[in-house]
């Protein structure tokens, strides 16, 4: 299928380029002790991903280990209360071990590193949902885990740090700053420029230098070609919107990069927390401009200074000021359209999937059934797939303490 210029029959092999660019965004913005470090992670990817054995062994990893495939079910009882006739699916990931997607795209990094020959897999995790994805996979494969997070962070995610302590990770207070993820990626970074001879960094998304968005996606490519198989077993069709939601992008890149050349419309939902002003959200492609952080070109969400903007959003998952540069790509071309969802409305449909099916989704995840109702009240007719990328145990005593029961 052509679009705008671009064959998506071909498109994943073509995109990134060499260098890691999706048209203007991507490439590999770090200093040059690092550059060695990176050209020998996208090397070993480059090689490995073609090998039969290291295939072989992460299909493996995800039946035996993962469950997967995650199945997909269809919303009987929502799609019935909208009432236009639309028919809503949800692909599973809530039920991936762990919870959530992550661990798909953490499998496969430390898998690599485990083929490059490292021992430790270094990473800054926020609201520690990466750290434990991260802490799970080295628990697997046996490898050192060292997690850098802020205090600030700590003292509020006391469950994961104790998933991850469990699980057998070090886990490693920040106190510079303010204490949070910024300060947090700051101090893993300086560890990894320390130790990239025993190291890898992983990164938990489509963000980052290249070849991460490259990497993750691939890792998270796995969602889409289940969920188009399973979809057209289900139904003997394609669905006609594909919906997820975006904080740096990778259950979504996940999902789409399963449905990109065929017809069918895909929905990117970013978080709109309280509302359009600077520091109540964290819209970085609704509301953002061209910039470089974290290493990589992409569309950022900036302060006056030109450096990264204070986000907000319910879902802690989603609070990041910018997005993968590959989504800025499918977002200029129009290949995917990009919408807002706000707090309450995530919170309507953290209840309603609830009570009405019998699935508590991470807010995340509600903010991509949230804009899938309302899509499905424009429609008419047709089947809609959600990705929903987690569960929302994590989620539960904040929403009763801040929501009350709805
Ligand atoms: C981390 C997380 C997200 C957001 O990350 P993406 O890279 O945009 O997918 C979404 N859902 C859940 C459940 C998460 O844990």
């Amino acid at each position: 299928m052509k679009f705008k210029d671009i064959e998506f029959s071909t498109y994943l092999k073509n995109f990134p380029d060499a260098n890691g660019y999706f048209g203007k965004y991507g490439g590999c913005y770090i200093p040059p002790e690092l550059q060695a470090a990176m050209r020998e992670i996208a090397d070993a990817y480059h090689t490995i991903c073609k090998s039969r054995k290291f295939i072989n062994e992460l299909r493996r990893i995800r039946q035996e280990f993962q469950g997967r495939p995650t199945p997909i079910s269809h919303l009987e009882r929502l799609s019935d209360r909208i009432g236009t006739g639309v028919q809503l699916y949800v692909k599973r990931e809530d039920l991936n071990h762990t919870g959530a997607h992550k661990l798909n795209h953490c499998m496969g990094e430390v898998l690599l590193a485990k083929f490059m020959g490292k021992k430790k897999v270094i990473a800054e995790t926020g609201a520690g949902q990466h750290g434990v994805a991260l802490a799970t996979a080295a628990a697997y494969f046996g490898m050192e885990c060292d997690i850098y997070m802020g205090a600030v962070d700590i003292k509020k995610q006391a469950p994961n740090v104790a998933r991850m302590k469990i699980l057998g990770a070090r886990v490693i207070k920040v106190t510079d700053g303010l204490a949070t993820l910024k300060e947090a990626v700051d101090a893993a970074f300086v560890a990894y420029s320390q130790e990239y001879n025993e190291a890898i960094y992983c990164i938990g998304s489509v963000v980052g230098p290249h070849p991460f968005p490259l990497m993750v996606r691939d890792f998270q490519a796995v969602v889409g070609v289940e969920a188009r198989e399973q979809f057209i077993g289900m139904t003997g069709e394609l669905p006609d919107a594909v919906v997820a939601c975006v904080g740096g992008g990778s259950n979504s890149m996940g999902i789409f990069s399963g449905f990109l050349n065929d017809p069918v419309d895909l929905y990117g939902v970013e978080p709109l927390g309280r509302g359009s002003k600077m520091g109540d959200h964290a819209a970085s492609l609704t509301y953002g401009e061209e910039g470089v952080m974290h290493g990589f070109n992409s569309i950022m969400l900036k302060d006056e200074r030109g450096e990264p903007a204070p986000v907000y959003s319910v879902a802690s998952g989603l609070d990041y000021p910018s997005s993968g540069p590959e989504h800025a790509f499918l977002h200029d071309l129009g290949r995917v359209k990009y919408d807002v969802v706000g707090d309450e409305e995530t919170i309507d449909a953290f209840f309603e999937l609830s009570r009405m099916e019998g699935i508590i989704p991470a807010l995340e995840s509600a903010h991509a059934v949230a804009y899938a109702k309302k899509l499905a009240r424009t429609m008419g007719k047709g089947a809609i797939l959600i990705n929903l990328s987690g569960r929302g145990d994590k989620d539960m005593d904040y929403v009763i303490e801040k929501y009350g029961i709805r």
